[in-house]
């Protein structure tokens, strides 16, 4: 593919985003959201748009987020004005799904794009934001409709990916990485997903068979027991819509994932990569749980910052998610750290703090909050993934009557 032009793998990206990514359906409208840098995301949206429309879209749309317009806000706002917000969008983003019309989301972000920005002030916005978008993120996580989350290369985040490297050169790179973790360097980047997917489905399917009451996860650092949720289902590669559509939502994927019973977590974990959020880059992070909450925590950076999510709500100290990557995927392989969840989670074993599938337990999504709770489907305005998975993990699955399997064994998979 290194004799193609970019505009040609582009045009491959837009084609396999849409047609294998959101499996747009004729008659659908999109919906694209972009975030990063409006110039970086810009060439993928466009793109996108006329995949899109070739697909038979009957509308395509995009809401442009750009981390200069936030710092602007940030450093230049009302301090009495952060809680404002765009609510005739919140409205038609909700009325979109709610109509079963389709979304993409694009991120460009510049991991220090926000970097010595107030730390509470962007909390609150934070919170501000997921409480707005709590409508229209109960249709996605409810897979009610098809989405799905890629990566667009812009000069900060590459940057910061290869250090050292002059920003056009990095961006390459970076558009190389992308371009291969989305198996576009194969002849049949469609077919190869299908295939690829049917692997992961092959997995879970193993697993759903199981149902495992607990997985325990042992490491340097780490001895945690997490509990399944009882009638859990492992989840990865596809996911249909009520309306039977089949889509991948995120692209790059490399993860089966379930949902954990929130009470049932114990023990210590270390992640094994930094984690990247709201721009802010935690390391050495170590979490213990007791009865499923966590009652210790630290980070080397931006331990200040994580502490205030944590407090967020009930359900920022409990476990959301649970998923296996082996660590021979290609994007583990790499070697590299792209301080992008999309990527980085798909490098490893992970967990999530915050708000859990209800999609992954049979029955879930109709359980009213009460139940919910007592099957132990954490609830929470956030869902933070960290990654605690490397070539020295070895993954045991617990049966009901305390018989122990081998799941993993030194970071792939032993079934
Ligand atoms: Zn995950
Ligand atoms: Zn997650």
């Amino acid at each position: 593919m290194s004799n193609q032009s970019f505009a040609e793998k582009l045009k491959k990206y837009a084609d396999v985003i849409v047609q294998v990514g959101v499996n747009l359906q004729p008659g659908q409208k999109l919906l694209i959201r972009a975030a990063g840098a409006v110039e970086s995301t810009a060439p993928v949206v466009r793109a996108v748009t006329k995949s899109a429309y070739q697909a038979g879209a009957r509308y395509v749309d995009v809401i442009w987020s750009d981390e200069a317009m936030s710092v602007a806000r940030l450093e230049n706002a009302p301090d009495d004005s952060l809680d404002e917000g765009p609510d005739y969008v919140y409205a038609g983003m909700e009325a979109h799904v709610a109509n079963a019309d389709a979304t993409l989301t694009i991120m460009a972000a510049n991991p220090d794009a926000m970097a010595g920005q107030d730390q509470q002030k962007m909390a609150h916005l934070r919170k501000v934001q997921s409480q707005k978008l709590e409508g229209y993120g109960s249709y996605i996580s409810g897979m009610k409709t098809n989405w799905c989350g890629v990566g667009a290369a812009s000069p900060g985040w590459a940057t910061k990916v290869f250090p050292g490297v002059d920003p056009e050169a990095a961006v390459a790179k970076l558009w190389d990485s992308i371009f291969k973790f989305t198996r576009l360097d194969l002849d049949d980047p469609v077919q190869a997903w299908k295939d690829h997917v049917a692997k992961l489905v092959e997995r879970k399917a193993y697993l759903n068979k199981k149902q495992y009451a607990a997985l325990r996860l042992t490491a340097p650092g780490t001895d945690l027991t997490v509990g399944l949720a009882k009638n859990h289902i492992f989840m990865g590669g596809s996911v249909e819509t009520p309306k039977g559509i089949s889509f991948v939502p995120n692209m790059p994927t490399e993860e089966v994932f379930t949902t954990p019973n929130a009470h049932e977590v114990n023990g210590t974990v270390t992640a094994s990569l930094p984690l990247n959020f709201n721009g802010m880059v935690l390391e050495n992070l170590k979490f213990t749980f007791k009865d499923g909450v966590i009652t210790d925590f630290s980070a080397d950076t931006g331990a200040e910052m994580f502490e205030k999510i944590l407090d967020m709500d009930l359900g920022a100290r409990r476990l959301g998610e649970i998923a296996l990557v082996p660590n021979s995927s290609p994007i583990s392989q790499s070697g590299t750290l792209f301080y992008n969840t999309l990527y980085d989670e798909n490098a490893s074993n992970h967990l999530a703090i915050g708000r859990a599938y209800a999609t992954a337990v049979a029955g879930g999504v109709e359980m009213n909050s009460e139940e919910k709770e007592a099957a132990g489907i954490n609830h929470s305005l956030i869902h933070i993934d960290f990654m605690v998975g490397s070539d020295k993990m070895d993954v045991d699955g617990i049966l009901s009557d305390g018989t122990v399997e081998p799941v993993m064994r030194a970071g792939e998979w032993a079934f």
